[in-house]
């Protein structure tokens, strides 16, 4: 955990957030600006501050919300019509929160590639 981390306050309920999704591993919410009908954020339980500041070790974990965030596009239904999962990486990857996160968006056709 790191202290001044914003989703690691979500995760400790420091700042109130309703989850969609949670397991052991990880949990999900609803973006604060969504850009999509559905727009949820998946993150680790465990502070890891970006893809790029992952290793070995997240192996498993990197799976682990990849496969959350198809469970969710499955529940909430648009998962056969589509969908699409973004992680930005670093400045020129437009990551603004430091704590490694997936976005599921869904419930609208996307344009690739994204701007
Ligand atoms: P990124 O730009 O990829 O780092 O994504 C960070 C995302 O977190 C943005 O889409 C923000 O809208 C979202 N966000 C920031 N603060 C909150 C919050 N308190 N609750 C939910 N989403 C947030
Ligand atoms: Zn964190």
């Amino acid at each position: 955990m790191s202290q001044d981390c914003l989703f690691c306050k979500i995760v400790k309920g420091e700042i109130p957030s309703e989850f969609v999704y949670q397991d052991e591993h990880c949990v999900a919410f609803t973006d604060i600006n969504p850009q999509a009908p559905t727009h949820v954020l998946v993150i680790p339980r465990t502070h890891v501050a970006s893809l790029d500041e992952s290793s070995n070790n997240e192996k498993a974990l990197l799976g682990h919300l990849l496969l959350a965030a198809a469970e969710i596009a499955r529940q909430n239904g648009f998962a056969k019509n589509g969908y699409r999962t973004v992680i930005n990486t670093n400045d020129d990857g437009g990551q603004t929160v430091f704590h490694l996160h997936v976005h599921l968006l869904g419930g609208r056709k996307f344009i690739f590639p994204p701007g």
